[in-house]
Parts: C-alpha cells; sequence; structure tokens
C-alpha cells in the first residue's frame, strides 16, 4: 500500500539546510589537502551500472565501484527503460561496453500500482488537467516478481536498438540484508 512506503510529512526545507552545510563542511575539510589527480570522463572500467534510487543503497560502498569506474545511472527501481536516454550517452559519447543491472530486495517498486499513484497525484493536484494528462500517460514501471523483473531489464536492453550490439549485459539482485549480490541472469 501506498500509505506504508510514503513517510510523514518532515520539514524539508530543515534537511536540504542540513544537506548543504554537509557539502560545505566536507569541502573545508578537503581544502587543505593536496587536490585529488584528475580523473577522466569515460569511466575506466567502461561500465554502467543500472539501479535503485532507493536511498539505503550506496553503489560505491556496495558494489565495489571506485570514483572514476563506472557510470552509476539511478532511478526508481533501477528499471532499463527509464535508463535508457543515459546508457545512449554512456554508450555512444562515453566509450561504455558492458552494462549491469541491480534490482534490490526490499524494493519500494513492488509496493504499488500505477493506476493507484496516478488516482494519488491527481487528488493531490486538483483541477489541473495539464497535469492529469501526463500523469495517465505515464507509466511507472512498478512490478510484482523481483527476479522476473532483472530478467525483462536485461532482455529489453538486449533487444533494444538504441543499445550497441555485443555490449556485455547482466542482471543481479542486491540483497539489502546481507549486502550480497547474486547474479540472476
Ligand atoms: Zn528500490
Amino acid at each position: 500500500m501506498l500509505s506504508t512506503i510514503i513517510p510523514k510529512a518532515r520539514p524539508v526545507l530543515s534537511n536540504r539546510r542540513t544537506i548543504f552545510n554537509a557539502i560545505q563542511r566536507a569541502r573545508e575539510k578537503t581544502k587543505s589537502e593536496k587536490p585529488p589527480p584528475p580523473v577522466a570522463i569515460p569511466p575506466t572500467k567502461r561500465l554502467a551500472i543500472v539501479t535503485c534510487m532507493d536511498a539505503r543503497i550506496n553503489p560505491f560502498e556496495q558494489l565495489g565501484i571506485s570514483k572514476g569506474e563506472a557510470h552509476i545511472i539511478r532511478n526508481a527501481g533501477g528499471m532499463a527503460k527509464d535508463a535508457l536516454r543515459s546508457l545512449v550517452i554512456s554508450q555512444r559519447l562515453l566509450g561504455t561496453r558492458a552494462i549491469d543491472v541491480y534490482h534490490h530486495t526490499g524494493c519500494g517498486m513492488v509496493t504499488f500500482k500505477s493506476p493507484e499513484l496516478r488516482r494519488l497525484v491527481k487528488w493531490g493536484s486538483p483541477d489541473d488537467p495539464a497535469c492529469a494528462e501526463q500523469i495517465d500517460s505515464m507509466d511507472f514501471l512498478e512490478f510484482s516478481d523481483l527476479e522476473q523483473s532483472v530478467k525483462d531489464d536485461v532482455n529489453f536492453l538486449k533487444e533494444s536498438p538504441l543499445i550497441l550490439k555485443g555490449t556485455k549485459i547482466q542482471g543481479f539482485i542486491y540483497h539489502l540484508e546481507t549486502g550480497e549480490a547474486t547474479r540472476v541472469i
């Protein structure tokens, strides 16, 4: 149910200030240090990772990636369709030749259906035909079977005419509870 995943209203402004302050503090901390060597724009592993925007996932830490090694494309669910625009840029302009898709246990994408989310948006923006029209044509790409969703996304990318032939595409499930990843396809 949507109500189970939508947190109670929190003071957004103070959160934003906190994040801004944290960035400032991090910057201050590194100011006295020698600047890191410049990193080239193309990822050194020639890898693009598609994963969920879930705030509990830290791809650098949990997927063993360091700065400069891979593109990390994040969206709700880590859905390949949603990542396609970025993948085209990643492959054609920045030379990546492998794609890893990571979906994860406990994902919010299994907790709702598009029609109820559309109703929620319209309820929050009543008498707004432009909003209603756009939300009615939006596919939120929710899924019910985690393993199948990984297979579907990998197959979608393999069949996409926009993805370069010969791209190595793999699909994984990241287990939030254990910090382990298992390969699905
Ligand atoms: Zn998720």
